[in-house]
């Protein structure tokens, strides 16, 4: 049964996030008003959700021990990891002690890296993948393109994201080019790859997934409508939701969804990442939480992507019904500076059915994510028109 509390009381629930960018804020902003207490978690001060938890901590995730002295000392009732970067095992660890992770400790530890999840879902689960190996060195690199793999091919650090050392090769002649990419992007020492056959997919699409508890307390599958997007470098530019897709094609993503994230187990919102060609879909990736794409689920959904993560992990039940056709647009920094400001807000929201997040990062980067602009439309066009002109109505400044 789930009882609410009041914060900062004995009576509180205590949720503690691991990463406080902009996904966890939204998070952090949709327990609050289940009077949820919430501490926010990140490496470096003042990130997103740390502005709007109640507390916020400071310390390098990554780091077993300061990690471990952390989760002791707040003794939260539920963790919940928001980015790749955390020494997982000590959340393997504290769960075996009774700890609760969201929506396991074993799935963070399968998606902090790509090969944990590839590995599970093409060969444990038989689930259908682009040709991928991995490779520790520039030879195994040249070998795997040369044979199986061959050209076009994508490298990949096996930790990184948002495109971060992420290459498309055409030849062999761009082998090494790629290797030095990917160490240069990688978060850490061990120059791992992947390299993956490029997929000539149709379309891309995020299938928002959510594991909740119904009434009786058994776990239900739901799956929100598709988010299409748009990807440059490898990084997230624009997605909409509904992606429209055949009845087969929806299917078969439907189906690879569930067996993902029925084998993950445990409640909250995955973001399943797919390709799809004609009725043909492949896996390619899924987070065990809120997904960048689906921002645009704050315009487009009664429950947004948060709000939905937020209550399966709580136990309570869901709600994916969508009330209106949307898109999304990333508003990138252009600066690299602390304490930007940015002109246009006014412009942007001038635009019919249009929405604006700023997530108030206190340095901005050129590639640095730093808002989001959301629109609706009466079909995705006219969404994806309005969102692009709210989006680039914004302009950042140093
Ligand atoms: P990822 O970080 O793996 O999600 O990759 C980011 C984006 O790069 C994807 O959303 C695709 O647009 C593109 N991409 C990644 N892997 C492949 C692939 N094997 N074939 C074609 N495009 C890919």
């Amino acid at each position: 049964m789930v009882t609410l509390g009041t914060p900062n009381s004995p009576s509180a629930t205590r949720v503690l996030m691991l990463g406080s960018g902009e996904l966890a804020k939204e998070v952090v902003i949709a327990l609050q008003r289940l009077g949820v207490e919430t501490i926010a978690v990140d490496r470096y001060e003042g990130a997103p959700a740390q502005q709007v938890a109640h507390h916020s901590r400071t310390i390098a995730m990554s780091d077993p021990d300061a990690l471990r002295a952390l989760l002791r000392e707040e003794r939260p009732d539920v963790i919940v990891p928001e980015i790749e970067a955390i020494a997982t095992d000590v959340l393997v660890e504290l769960e075996a002690e009774g700890f609760r992770v969201v929506p396991t400790a074993r799935a963070a530890r399968l998606t902090m890296d790509r090969e944990g999840i590839r590995r599970l879902a093409a060969e444990t689960l038989g689930l259908p993948t682009s040709p991928y190996a991995f490779c520790d060195s520039l030879e195994e690199l040249h070998a795997a393109t040369g044979g199986t793999i061959g050209f076009p091919c994508v490298v990949k650090p096996v930790v990184s994201s948002s495109g971060k050392g992420q290459s498309t090769l055409r030849s062999a002649a761009d082998v090494e080019a790629a290797w030095e990419y990917a160490r240069s992007g990688a978060r850490v020492e061990r120059p791992r790859v992947i390299v993956e056959g490029f997929v000539e997919f149709d379309y891309e699409i995020t299938l928002l997934t959510v594991r909740s508890l119904d009434a009786d307390g058994e776990v239900v599958t739901r799956f929100c409508d598709p988010v299409g997007h748009r990807q440059e470098r490898g990084d997230y530019v624009e997605s909409w939701q509904p992606h429209p897709m055949s009845p087969t094609a929806l299917a078969r993503a439907q189906e690879i969804a569930a067996a993902v994230t029925t084998d993950l187990g445990g409640t909250g919102l995955f973001g399943v990442e797919l390709f799809v060609r004609g009725d043909e879909v492949l896996f390619s990736e899924v987070s065990p939480r809120p997904h960048d794409t689906g921002m645009v689920t704050l315009a487009t959904q009664f429950l947004s992507e948060f709000d939905l993560h937020a209550r399966a992990l709580l136990g309570l039940p869901v709600d994916v019904e969508r009330h209106s056709t949307g898109a999304s647009a990333v508003i990138y920094g252009g600066v690299d500076a602390v304490a930007i400001s940015a002109d246009g807000a006014a412009e942007a929201l001038a635009v019919p059915g249009s929405d604006l997040r700023w997530f108030g990062k206190p340095e901005s980067f050129t590639r640095r994510r730093m808002g989001v602009a959301l629109a609706r439309g009466a079909d995705v066009e006219q969404a994806r028109d309005r969102a692009t002109r709210a989006a680039a109505a914004v302009r950042p400044r140093a």
